[in-house]
This record gives C-alpha cells, sequence and structure tokens, in this order.
C-alpha cells in the first residue's frame, strides 16, 4: 500500500523496565534503524518513564536520529513552579524529546485528566515545539452501548478542535479503544478502520481534506507482530502505539519491519 502519510511506529514503555534495560533497548533500536534502510516518512518513537527519558534521547545515534524520535509520557501545562512531581513540556524538550503522549487513558483514569486540561497541555506542548501524541478512545461499554463514535468525536473536540489548521497538522492522533490496552483484546482491522475512517471524516469537517489526508493516525490496543499486518495495512490505520510488545527488542523491531512491509520498502 502506498502511504502518504507520516507513518509511525511509537512504543509507551509505562512504568516499566530499569535504567540498564532501557538503555539497551535504546541502543537495539539504533542497531536496528542503523542496519536498515528505513524510509524517512517513518518515524520510530519510544516513549520511556520519566527517570530514563533524558539518557535514552541523549543516547539516539547521529545517524538514526531522522528517523528515531523520544517522547515523553505526559508534560505538565505550567513552564515551572509549585508542581511537586511534574514536568514542564521545556523541560522534556531540553532533553531532547520530540514528542509528548497526551490524553493516554491511564492518565485520563487514575489522574482525572479532563478534557480542558488535556487541551492546556497540547497547547503548551505545541508552544514548546514538542508533538502531542493525543490518546483518545472508549471504554467497554461505550463500545457495547454503539456511542463510541460520538465518545471519540467529543474527545477530539473538547481537547484539540480549538487548534488553528496549522498547530492541527502537527498534532499525531492515537485511537486507543481502552477494552484493548493491554488486555490482549485487539479490535479487529475493521473496527480499526471504521473509527479511524470516522475520526477523518471529523478532520474534514473541521478543518478540510487537506488536513484530515495528512494527520497521522495511530492505533493502539494489544497491537503484536502477530497482528500488527493487518492492522497497519488499513488504509486510515498510520502505524501504532504500542505497550506491551514495545518492551522487547526483538517484538518492536519486528513491528518496524512489518510497517516497512506494508509501505512497501522491504
Ligand atoms: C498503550 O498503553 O498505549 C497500549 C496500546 O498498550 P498495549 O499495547 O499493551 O495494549
Amino acid at each position: 500500500m502506498d502511504k502518504k502519510r507520516r507513518q509511525i511506529v511509537a512504543g509507551n514503555w509505562k512504568m516499566n523496565l530499569n535504567q540498564r534495560q532501557a538503555i539497551e533497548l535504546t541502543n537495539d533500536i539504533n542497531e536496528y534503524i542503523s542496519d536498515h534502510t528505513i524510509p524517512e516518512q517513518l518515524k520510530v518513537v519510544i516513549c520511556p518513564s520519566l527517570p530514563y527519558v533524558a539518557s535514552c534521547a541523549g543516547d539516539v545515534w547521529e545517524d538514526t536520529k531522522p528517523i528515531f524520535g523520544v517522547g515523553g509520557q505526559n508534560c505538565h501545562t505550567e513552564s515551572s513552579g509549585a508542581y511537586t512531581g511534574e514536568t514542564a513540556p521545556e523541560m522534556l524538550r531540553d532533553v531532547g524529546c520530540e514528542y509528548v503522549l497526551i490524553g493516554h487513558s491511564e492518565r485520563r483514569k487514575y489522574f482525572n485528566e479532563s478534557h480542558a486540561f488535556l487541551a492546556e497541555k497540547v497547547n503548551k506542548a505545541l508552544d514548546v515545539g514538542l508533538i502531542p501524541i493525543f490518546c483518545c478512545g472508549e471504554a467497554l461499554d461505550i463500545r457495547e452501548a454503539g456511542t463510541h463514535e460520538a465518545h471519540v468525536a467529543t474527545q477530539l473536540r473538547e481537547s484539540l478542535f480549538h487548534l488553528s489548521k496549522e498547530n492541527f497538522e502537527r498534532v499525531i492522533i492515537a485511537y486507543e479503544p481502552v477494552w484493548a490496552i493491554g488486555t490482549g483484546k485487539t479490535a479487529t482491522p475493521e473496527q480499526a478502520q471504521s473509527m479511524h475512517a470516522a475520526i477523518r471524516q471529523l478532520i474534514e469537517q473541521q478543518y478540510g481534506k487537506d488536513t484530515a489526508n495528512s494527520v497521522s493516525i495511530l492505533y493502539g490496543g494489544s497491537c503484536k507482530p502477530a497482528n500488527a499486518a493487518s492492522l497497519f495495512s488499513q488504509p486510515d490505520v498510520d502505524g501504532g502505539l504500542i505497550g506491551g510488545a514495545s518492551l522487547k527488542a526483538e517484538s518492536f523491531t519486528k513491528l518496524i519491519e512489518i510497517m516497512m512491509g506494508e509501505m512497501g520498502n522491504l
């Protein structure tokens, strides 16, 4: 399939790995990228846990930099101040991050992050030059009630659709059905495609066709080598946000390989 949009294989390491493992995994990914001819249109991103994000970002090899980026898993809305335990987006930039996850379902659930707070985070991340990877997705009861598209539409409208067209085009969207995250239950390729197409349609209504066609929409939720090809081959799926399968070099690099295959680059 000839996909023109930026394709992305992104790993969300969550609260996993120790320092040695994080550095080893970063280097294994460096090695894989260095050993293969990876098209510039494909980006590989890792989001290590906070104590290791600086060393992982500093460990990206010079020759892999155009392909390989590092992101934070979260950021605050302020640049500095009395926010114990929080991280300013400027700090992520300062240590070499290019990306930041915003609105992951675990942040929404355990830290009660509201639509409005996420909108502020998106603004701030963009202000300092980070690319937000904005996560959206519905819980199982919402899917079962058949209101999943309306639910995701609200998440996008409330936290993203205030952006100018220019800023919106810098955002990456990750559709992550909550019932598929860490459960081993993946959305079928048809379910993923149908939601991604619905998201693109909403973007088109808000910003026009060119913007809708330019924004990368990733799928996340138990994506692994065994199911990635069928997901990545969907016309509106531009890669994956990967949790569990991003923690081992073997499975994560396999996902990069599968993506390259889908892009016709193997
Ligand atoms: C995630 O946390 O973003 C995720 C998709 O996790 P997993 O791949 O483990 O379901």
